[in-house]
């Protein structure tokens, strides 16, 4: 079918933002001018009808989205102009990702003389729907689709997880169907695991087309809202607030400056004394203000992983009065340091288990040893084990009353165990 001497083929996913041609990009019209085969849903064609003359369209016709990719393909190779229309953008859950696949399978590459591949970019749903309730998004956001027809829910519900428990602004896209009633519900249940009741909430359905209706609700109400396959449903964070009917995500500048002057150990232009580079010295600073100064509090306090509370007290070297002193241990070195725990009369073992659970036991150091996978301490009915394979990283901790300690971390920084030398036990 391929002739080479023939104009190639060409292959526009073209994103034609919500559905108002006022927001549909320049070069999105543009794209489906040049088209002489137009693919897509009526729904979406219907957005367009006078760009349509003229040209074969395909719509009604074609429901499945693997088969407007393979019909696009088949008019491209023949050397045809193929736009594949999706809404918003064609990259977000649209026709981008399907027909890239697709071409790959076939051997197709962007040099490829035959068929040449465009995605347009276009205004997403998220964007758009945005635009309509005020500022939901001026900080870091992620987007979940609800639909299980392709994902499976355990990991649409892992996803709601991590984005509540990184305090993402959150956009659901494909929120509800006829079908699907039930999902926005569970997304609000894991979403109320880590955010207030009160945390404002937007759904807007039809963003800039004729049915376009907006809602503000809260977290702890969102199951009462009335969400279709239109809607997108935007869930703030905890910083965000409504007021005079505009949902707001504050970018963060009050924390930093009042009327427009830096607030007390804060300099404009430079990150935050929180920032990067700053906030280990803090955490030392915190700590050695309390009284009872305490680590694992500190971890608390930052909202940082164990390891990362671990390397901040590791550059206290030229602090005397800071409370804890580390020191990361060479991998290669590991077995040695154990080695050396085996010598201390007597261990102390705390395990640290999901949701801050702890198991404490202590055994003598001769009863640390290796039985299979396990790193164990203790014999018979009380020990601690640890899976030796998750163990990812080491150090050496010393701290406030004698305090000493070999301390094992997962490879996400979080604690798995603490082997404390007992103080006092000599001989004991
Ligand atoms: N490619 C599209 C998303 C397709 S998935 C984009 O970038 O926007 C379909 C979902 O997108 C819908 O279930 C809804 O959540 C959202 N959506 C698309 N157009 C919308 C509109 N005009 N108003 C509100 N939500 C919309």
């Amino acid at each position: 079918m391929t002739d080479n001497d023939a104009a190639p083929g060409r292959i526009l996913l073209v994103g034609i933002g919500p559905g108002e041609p006022a927001h549909m990009t320049a070069r999105a019209r543009e794209a489906i001018v040049e088209a002489e085969v137009v693919i897509g849903y009526d729904t979406y064609l219907k957005l367009i009808p006078e760009q349509l003359e003229g040209k074969t369209v395909i719509g009604k016709a074609m429901t499945e989205e693997l088969d407007r990719v393979a019909a696009a393909w088949e008019y491209a190779r023949a050397g045809q102009v193929v736009a594949l229309i999706s809404s918003g953008d064609a990259g977000v859950y649209g026709m981008a990702g399907p027909t890239y696949e697709l071409l790959l399978q076939h051997d197709w590459a962007p040099d490829r003389r035959d068929v040449a591949v465009e995605v347009v970019p276009g205004v997403t749903a998220l964007s758009s729907c945005a635009a309509l309730v005020g500022a939901p998004l001026t900080h870091d956001l992620c987007t979940v689709s609800l639909s299980d027809l392709l994902t499976p829910w355990p990991a649409i519900a892992r996803r709601l997880e991590a984005a509540g428990r990184g305090d993402f602004v959150v956009a659901l896209y494909n929120a509800a169907s006829k079908r699907r009633r039930e999902h926005i519900r569970r997304a609000q249940e894991i979403l109320l695991r880590y955010r207030a009741g009160e945390t404002p909430v937007a759904l807007v359905r039809a963003a800039y087309r004729q049915r376009q209706r907006i809602e503000h609700l809260r977290l702890d109400t969102l199951h009462e809202a009335e969400a279709s396959m239109l809607t997108t449903v935007i869930v703030g964070n905890s910083a965000t607030f409504r007021e005079a009917g505009l949902m707001v995500t504050p970018r963060g500048y009050t924390s930093k400056y009042t009327e427009g002057v830096p607030v007390a150990g804060e300099r404009r232009g430079r990150s935050l004394s929180l920032g990067l580079g700053e906030w280990p010295a803090a955490l030392r600073a915190w700590l050695r203000e309390q009284d009872q100064p305490s680590l694992a509090a500190a971890t608390r306090h930052f909202d940082v992983p164990w390891d990362a509370a671990l390397a901040a007290v590791a550059d206290a070297v030229a602090e005397p009065d800071t409370p804890y002193r580390s020191s990361p241990i060479d991998p290669a070195e590991l077995t040695r340091h154990l080695q050396e725990c085996r010598a201390w009369p007597r261990v102390q073992g705390v395990v640290h288990g999901a949701g801050g659970t702890r198991m404490v036991g202590s055994a003598a150091g001769a009863d640390l040893r290796w039985e299979g996978d396990a790193l164990v301490l203790g014999a018979g009915g009380a020990r601690v084990e640890v899976d030796w394979a998750r163990v990812a990283g080491a150090w050496a901790l010393a701290g406030a009353c004698q305090h000493c300690s070999l301390e094992l971390v997962d490879a996400h920084g979080d604690a798995l165990l603490s082997l404390e030398r007992l103080a006092g036990a000599e001989g004991s």
